[in-house]
């Protein structure tokens, strides 16, 4: 039996996903739901309807997994708990700090209405959450470090479109290098958050925005900007097509920890990621958590998870037997 698969919200993500299902044989995609007008919404797959959020309801008995692709800013701490009453989803919500109320939320209506909701996969948070968790685990004596980019953060591009005057924006996140290098020699630095990424903004300002405004708002917005150093610089449309297009991505998340009698043996647990299209890998990793939420759903589960609540082998369509042979 395959799972029945509609996507919520299509932007950069939800296209990751619909290409992601192109490689999952178990997966049947059943429709794009968009809070647009459905004929001004153009999907590169034909045969899939594009639906009004509105008429969404008639597809309760329909999907058995809604993956809901809207942004971390605004969209999914609305939709996620509001989608979770009506079918089992799964969101990639990167606001660190609002997980734990976004999981209650998600959890309280999941529950109440018997649906699973997967909430903060895709690969930060996601898989670099696993990572960080296995090391804890293994070494727990030690430091933890998360390094993102060089790449675009659609997070934080996303939070700065939705500021008043701007047009379109790219948010570059960078590694500063000499932290880098001083956490792989296991000198164990202590770092501040400005002292391991610099942000830099490019965007696009509507006609007659105030540039110092939105570089206000931009610079002391909280969660997103406020703890960093960061550089805005206002460009033209053409120069953010011609100059700004792509969407590579990709971090490192290492932990340094000791052993020995005197903590005379340092060892480098590192996982590191190189991704040439970070929407189409976060999708693929939204995928594969809607195998595990309809998995979960079927054994009765419900309320929320996150990746650190799913075992590994509900990634995957193969069998416990088979991954045993083969993967283990
Ligand atoms: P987009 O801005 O491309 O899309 C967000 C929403 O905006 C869509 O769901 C869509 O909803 C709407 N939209 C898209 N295109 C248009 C348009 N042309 N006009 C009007 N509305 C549009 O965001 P991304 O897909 O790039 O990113 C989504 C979120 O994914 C990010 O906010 C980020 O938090 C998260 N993410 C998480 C990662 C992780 O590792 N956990 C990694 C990468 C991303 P609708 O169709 O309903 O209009």
């Amino acid at each position: 039996m395959k799972t029945r698969v509609a996507i919520m919200g299509y932007g950069n993500l939800g296209r990751g996903v619909e290409l992601a299902l192109r490689n999952s044989p178990d997966m049947e995609f059943v429709a794009v739901f968009s809070r647009r007008d459905p004929a001004k919404v153009s999907i590169k797959t034909t045969d899939v309807p594009v639906i009004s959020v509105n008429d969404i309801d008639a597809y309760q008995d329909k999907v058995d997994v809604l993956i809901i692709c809207g942004g971390s800013a605004t969209d999914l701490p609305k939709q996620t708990p509001q989608y979770v009453k009506k079918f089992n989803v799964v969101d990639s919500f990167d606001t660190h700090a609002c997980i734990p109320d976004h999981f209650a939320a998600v959890d309280a209506a999941g529950k109440e209405t018997n649906h699973v909701g997967v909430i903060s996969v895709g690969w930060d948070p996601g898989l670099f959450s696993l990572a960080r968790v296995y090391s804890h685990a293994v070494l727990p004596v030690g430091k933890d470090y998360t390094f993102w980019g060089k790449g675009v953060s659609q997070g934080h591009s996303d939070a700065v479109r939705r500021i008043p005057g701007v047009k379109d924006a790219k948010q570059y996140t960078i590694p500063v290098k000499t932290a880098l290098d001083a956490v792989r020699a296991g000198k164990n630095p202590e770092l501040t958050t400005r002292e391991k990424h610099t942000r830099e903004v490019f965007a696009v300002l509507e006609e007659g925005a105030d540039a110092e405004a939105v570089t206000k708002a931009i610079v002391t917005m909280p969660n997103y900007f406020s703890d960093y150093d960061t550089t805005v610089h206002f460009i033209s449309e053409e120069e953010m097509k011609r100059d700004h297009s792509g969407l590579a991505h990709g971090g490192f998340v290492i932990r340094s920890g000791k052993t020995g009698t005197d903590g005379e043996h340092n060892h480098i647990f590192e996982l590191a990621l190189t991704l040439d299209s970070n929407p189409e890998f976060t999708g693929s990793v939204l995928v594969a958590y809607a195998r595990a939420a309809h998995r979960i759903a079927r054994e009765g589960g419900t309320g929320c998870r996150t990746a650190l609540d799913i075992a590994p082998a509900y990634l995957c369509p193969e069998s416990g037997e088979e991954l045993r042979a083969h993967l283990l």
